[in-house]
């Protein structure tokens, strides 16, 4: 029944909807450190007045912590939690594939999707809004310009 399946969605919405909220109100890794080892990025998105700032830190190419702040949106903001607890303790590789994939997902483009993206699944949505999918990848291409600088200096 129609009515049933809209019901069922709307549930799944909700819980992503509650996940991203979750992220937003209760930000996981927030603050930027003061060491060395750390590399920066810093990007903006004007359109919505996104800012955010990923730093993370590479030992032995595996990507051992990911720390983030900025202002913005709910979606910009929360992307940044989610990302640094999903990437973290990951091989820089398979980190960089994760985010690839899940940019693929947000732009409505063919991804690995057995990938498990657990809490950044609640962005899927965001491909059905293309005023938005700069909020919810922003967090994701800083992240990635981090590991990559780490790539071109060895
Ligand atoms: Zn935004």
């Amino acid at each position: 029944m129609p009515g049933y399946r809209r019901n069922n969605m709307n549930r799944l919405e909700n819980l992503y909807r509650q996940i991203i909220m979750d992220h937003y109100k209760n930000p996981r890794n927030k603050g930027l450190l003061d060491d060395a080892r750390y590399r920066k990025e810093h990007i903006k998105n004007p359109s919505c007045g996104d800012d955010v700032t990923i730093q993370t830190y590479c030992e032995d190419g595996v990507v051992k912590d990911i720390r983030h702040e900025g202002t913005g949106c709910s979606i910009c903001c929360s992307s940044a939690s989610v990302l640094s607890e999903l990437l973290k303790d990951r091989p820089i590789e398979e980190a960089l594939t994760i985010s690839d994939n899940y940019t693929k997902m947000i732009a409505n483009q063919p991804y690995d999707d057995t990938i498990e993206f657990e809490d950044a699944l609640a962005y899927q949505g965001v491909r059905n809004f293309p005023a938005r999918t700069k909020c919810a990848t922003i967090a994701w291409k800083a992240f990635e310009s981090t590991v990559k600088e780490v790539d071109d200096d060895e």
